[in-house]
């Protein structure tokens, strides 16, 4: 199955293609915008762009080079996402193991292109980094170029590697070879390292319209509900169909640790400080933004059920503020353990 096609971001391609066509589209570039957008559907169709047999530009969909683009087995497009930690000894077999591990994710995607969010204790493991080295140093099989995409580049786990990959990876963004364009996609650019971000050209990736939401429902995911609760799901993605896509794919249940998190903040501050406390630290970032989402979600069903009272409306809109407010704070290097503690003192009154 190929990758389906791209709903909405009409004038971004187009002005995008015209870029792509006139070479000027940035060597290293970081796709931004909320998530579940299509940032990196967005990402692989300029990788298509930049690689089509007919000429850089608009992709013809039909050559060669379009069709393995499509069919996500391009050997110059090479996409690095969230993966588990290998678990070999060695750096060589760690290496291996990354590549097999990105390897059947791909094939799975190549099955169903339709996925939900990443998993926030996915991350981007150093082996993955010395994997997208050796592919930077490859020379391209069409002789053209390659193009390197880099998924949810807020967890380049930069801070925990070695110095010595830390660098070579710093390297490689800033001085990539002339064969090689670099693709970051993040909803956090605020997490991204400023050394990081200074050698980026962002492109900015906007919501869709309901209707464009509803019609990539319809027409893209299979098993997608219909009448009223495609109305409400196409209503509470806002603009996202990654997040209609998650909705779906969990049958509208929150994740444990926002229910368990709401339970505690309810029963007061003696319950919620444990529930606070007992948050992973650094690694899981990932993991509290989701759980941030999957709160923000809570609120909006109920305003979105139409039958709270005055007061739970304004509750949950004056949540919905605290929520933001968190989330905003998350992009900067926030504790998430001080962070949830700051969103229950919030919350308490308003739940
Ligand atoms: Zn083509």
């Amino acid at each position: 199955m190929a990758l389906h096609e791209i709903y909405g971001h009409q004038a971004l391609t187009t002005r995008l293609a015209e870029g792509i066509a006139a070479g000027r589209f940035p060597q290293v570039a970081m796709v931004q915008g909320p998530p579940g957008v299509g940032k990196q559907r967005i990402a692989l169709w300029a990788a298509q762009a930049l690689l089509c047999g007919n000429g850089p530009g608009m992709p013809c969909k039909t050559c060669p080079s379009c069709k393995q683009a499509q069919n996500l087995s391009h050997p110059d497009i090479h996409w690095f996402f969230p993966i588990p930690r290998p678990k070999a000894a060695d750096h060589e077999k760690q290496v291996a193991e990354a590549q097999e591990l990105l390897g059947n994710a791909i094939a799975e995607r190549r099955e169903n292109a339709i996925y939900g969010r990443s998993d926030g204790m996915l991350g981007h493991p150093v082996a993955s980094m010395r994997l997208l080295k050796r592919k930077v140093s490859m020379k391209p099989y069409s002789g053209r170029m390659k193009a390197i995409i880099i998924g949810n580049a807020e967890r380049l786990v930069i801070q925990e590697s070695s110095q010595e990959s830390a660098n070579s990876l710093l390297k490689v963004l800033e001085e990539p070879p002339n064969d090689t364009s670099i693709i970051l996609t993040t909803s956090q650019p605020g997490s991204i390292l400023p050394t990081i971000k200074s050698r980026m050209i962002p492109i900015r990736v906007g919501r869709l319209s309901d209707d464009e939401v509803k019609a990539f429902l319809q027409n893209i995911v299979p098993d997608a509900p219909t009448g009223r609760t495609l109305e409400k799901i196409t209503l509470l993605s806002e603009g996202s169909p990654g997040n209609a896509v998650t909705r779906i794919q969990e049958s509208g249940q929150k994740s444990g640790a926002a229910e368990r998190f709401l339970t505690a903040t309810a029963r007061g501050s003696s319950a919620w400080a444990g529930e606070a406390f007992g948050q992973p630290t650094f690694a899981a970032r990932g993991a509290f933004s989701e759980m941030l989402d999957d709160i923000a979600l809570v609120f909006r069903e109920r305003l979105a059920s139409g039958n709270a009272s005055e007061l739970d409306t304004k509750n949950a809109l004056k949540a919905l503020g605290v929520v933001a407010e968190i989330k905003e704070g998350t992009e900067t290097n926030v504790n998430p353990q001080l962070a949830t503690a700051a969103l229950a003192l919030k919350l308490e009154k308003l739940i």
